[in-house]
């Protein structure tokens, strides 16, 4: 039988559609002469109108994806096409996305990227070039890196580290028992506290972020736990966020989150110290990052 959960009322259509404004009709319309693909538009992310839309207290964020839509990992939750070894890197990316973005009008720009691990640095020199070419295009633009976890090589987190970006994001996804059935078995919690923590060692000016999805069978305990794991190894800013089943071929969703417990999860985090916290049903990782950086880091 059909074991998925009906959507709870806060998760419904007619309560998440985007609102426009005039900053994202102007975006838009700035995008199509730019050969840049946003992870907003092709996931068709709810939160777009509020991401681009920038405001008094916020700046226009958008995310954009980098080595190509072919993963080499297959994580049960993620619907990113996934291959052994997928296309070769384009070697003009770096360059293409730097002029492309300094010329768009975001004032923070989320890169992320599928895994490479057919690569033997696995695209961080790629990765470092882009985030130095953007920088070098266009100085004031805030960068934000959501990477891999590089199979834990300590080279390739200190490239980006070290390449010039705001903040260095990696996402634990899920609390430790959970993570070898939620991600894939090659991306291990343990490694992961250990990327964000060196990423910090390697340059303590840096901002260190993670994500975690909650309604995949999580006990509370297990989230405080994991949360004590972060804040143990430096991390500044979690985000909570509801698990969607993207296909029929993905994990369940075990349980709607409340937006009310929601809450007493970002009240829980910040309690512990993180310099900032966003938690939400439709919070994700790149949520209003700019928001967060106008208000904690530059304030
Ligand atoms: Fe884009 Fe991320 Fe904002 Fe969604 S949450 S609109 S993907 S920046
Ligand atoms: Fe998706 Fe990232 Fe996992 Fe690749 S590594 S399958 S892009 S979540």
């Amino acid at each position: 039988g059909d074991k998925r959960l009906r959507l709870p009322p806060w998760l419904k259509k007619d309560q998440v559609l985007p609102s426009e404004n005039r900053n994202v009709a102007r975006l838009k319309k700035q995008l199509k002469n730019l050969k840049l693909s946003t992870v907003c538009q092709e996931a068709r992310c709810p939160n777009l109108g509020e991401c681009w839309g920038g405001s008094d207290d916020s700046i226009a964020t958008a995310t954009i994806m980098l080595m190509g839509d072919t993963c080499t990992r297959g994580c049960r939750f993620c619907s990113v096409k996934t291959a052994r070894a997928p296309p070769p890197l384009d070697p003009m990316e770096p360059e293409n996305t730097a002029e492309a973005v300094a010329s768009w009008g975001v004032e923070y720009i989320v890169m992320t990227s599928v895994d490479r691990d057919d690569i033997p640095d696995g695209g961080a020199d790629h990765l470092r070039k882009t985030v130095q070419l953007m920088k070098l295009k266009k100085p004031g633009l805030l960068i934000e890196c959501l990477l891999p976890d590089f199979a834990g090589d300590k080279l390739s987190i200190e490239k980006l580290a070290t390449s010039g970006l705001d903040v260095y994001a990696h996402n634990v996804e899920t609390v430790e028992r959970l993570t070898p059935w939620v991600r894939d078995p090659r991306a291990k919690y343990r490694q992961s506290l250990d990327a964000l923590r060196y990423a910090k060692e390697v340059n303590p000016g840096l901002i260190t972020k993670t994500s975690i999805m909650l309604g995949l069978g999580e006990e509370e305990q297990e989230i405080k736990d994991c949360l004590a794991d972060l804040r143990k190894n430096n991390v500044d800013v979690v985000t909570f966020g509801q698990y969607m089943q993207p296909t029929k071929r993905h994990l369940v969703v075990k349980e709607w989150v409340t937006p009310e417990k929601f809450d007493e999860w970002a009240e829980y985090a910040k309690k512990l110290g993180f310099l900032y916290v966003a938690s939400g049903p439709l919070v994700r990782s790149s949520y209003k990052a700019g928001e967060f950086y106008l208000k904690n880091v530059l304030k």
